[in-house]
């Protein structure tokens, strides 16, 4: 049995895993701003707890594995930068801290990139061995499984950052530094400013919502609103170049598309299908796209199926 923890942005879901089989799960605060020191230590306790109550104990446990929202230096079982979320992080190593807390080694790995193998386990991409997975929500994330194991290039970064490629050369320059930015332009982050900076804006429902979230937008435009039709359209787009475009770096036999605006995944699939058939005849097969499954559960499942083939040689 594996400890598994993916640490989010607004929870930490963790959980016990066997043979890709959650035997137990919870979750807890994330707590984003404490010290990544004290919400080890809050995970460690939590594992605790859920064996204590499925009559199990860290004898029963072979090893830890751990989800983290940054780059992830896999070898030596650091992170790479903090971005602001859990500080200290960088200064940690995860593996000697396993050793001494819970007598466990451990695997780690960026978040999206577990998820896209917990899919590839039992999820969406079962059976497949090139796969290339986004996550579309407050930022835009990618991964690719190539040849079966998680390909990371040669600074852990391969696909990571494919969010923050350029979209529109003659842009503005974004918040990550870089110009005209994906992310910048089709995020839950930026949707905001970006519905705001639309020109029938004030005359639209957008402006008089509670909260301008990607739902919203499908929604509204669904019904005709110039501004978000305007909005949905133009996110549409990037995210579909986003996919042709790593179509064309990592040559997947599916696309798995996961994050929180798969919520309208049946306006997101097709526009996305029609995109690669319209503007991408170099490649003359279709690709199937598709949303993920495994929801929460993903990073859980990719966590025990990592600590597998790393320990295990599976
Ligand atoms: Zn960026």
């Amino acid at each position: 049995m594996i400890l598994v923890a993916d640490f989010g942005g607004t929870t930490i879901k963790l959980g016990l895993v066997q043979d890709t089989q959650i035997i137990a799960k919870t979750r807890l605060d994330a707590l984003a701003n404490h010290p990544m020191q004290d919400r080890l230590e809050a995970v460690a306790k939590s594992w605790e707890s859920l064996l204590q109550e499925q009559s199990r104990s860290l004898k029963d446990c072979i090893g830890v594995a751990l989800a983290l929202p940054f780059i992830v230096d896999v070898r030596n079982s650091r992170v790479c930068g903090e971005f602001g979320k859990f500080p200290g992080a960088s200064e940690i190593d995860f593996s000697e801290w396993s050793q001494s807390r819970l007598g466990l080694p451990l695997v780690m790995e960026n978040d999206l990139r577990l998820a896209l193998l917990g899919e590839s386990v039992v999820g969406s991409a079962k059976d497949n061995e090139h796969v290339v997975m986004l996550a579309i929500g407050t930022g835009i994330g990618c991964a690719v499984i190539s040849g079966g194991r998680l390909f990371h290039g040669a600074n852990n970064r391969a696909a990571s950052l494919l969010g923050h490629s350029c979209i529109a050369y003659n842009g503005s320059v974004g918040r990550c530094g870089n110009i005209g930015c994906a992310e910048d332009l089709a995020s839950t982050a930026t949707l905001g400013e970006l519905a705001k900076s639309h020109p029938d804006f004030t005359e639209s429902s957008l402006s008089r919502a509670a909260r301008i979230d990607y739902e919203t937008v499908f929604a509204l435009a669904e019904v005709g609103d110039v501004c978000s039709l305007g909005v949905r359209d133009q996110s549409l787009t990037i995210w579909a170049t986003l996919v042709q475009n790593a179509v064309l770096a990592y040559d997947p036999e599916l696309v798995v598309l996961g994050g929180g605006v798969l919520k309208s995944q049946e306006i997101i699939l097709p526009a996305i299908r029609e995109h690669l058939r319209r503007y991408m005849p170099c490649i003359p097969w279709e690709i199937p796209i598709v949303a993920a499954t495994l929801g929460d559960d993903a990073a859980l499942i990719g966590g025990e199926a990592l600590f597998r083939q790393i320990h295990l040689k599976q």
